[in-house]
């Protein structure tokens, strides 16, 4: 994979170029950390912090509550703030089509699953 800006070589999982420092589309300067709106049990904030991080929601969910219920950590305020804080993930809603098809739900669930 070459560099956006300066055309090196860098590695395929870069999030920026060694040389210019340029960011690389579609790695990890390119993820928001945002709740998903298809697959949340609450908030969407554990949802969102595993997409963000690539791990399983449910080992986010685990340990969200465990930490909840452990005295000293307060989860449900970090929570909280969380949900407030974290950005809804945008609903893509296709244009009308040419036809006047419209809006097929589902077609697409790629966009709702980053
Ligand atoms: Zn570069």
């Amino acid at each position: 994979m070459f560099c956006s800006s300066c055309g090196k070589q860098v590695p395929a999982n870069a999030a920026f170029c060694a040389n210019c420092g340029g960011a690389q589309p579609g790695n990890a300067s390119t993820r928001r950390l945002a709740r998903p709106l298809v697959g949340r049990k609450v908030g969407g904030v554990c949802l969102g912090i595993a997409n963000y991080l690539q791990v399983d929601p449910t080992l986010v969910r685990v340990i969200t509550v465990l930490l909840a219920l452990i005295p000293p950590f307060p989860a449900v305020l970090v929570y909280l703030i969380a949900w407030f804080v974290m950005p809804a993930e945008e609903l893509y809603v296709a244009p009308p089509a040419a036809n006047g098809a419209g809006y097929v739900p589902g077609a697409q669930s790629n966009t709702t699953n980053l």
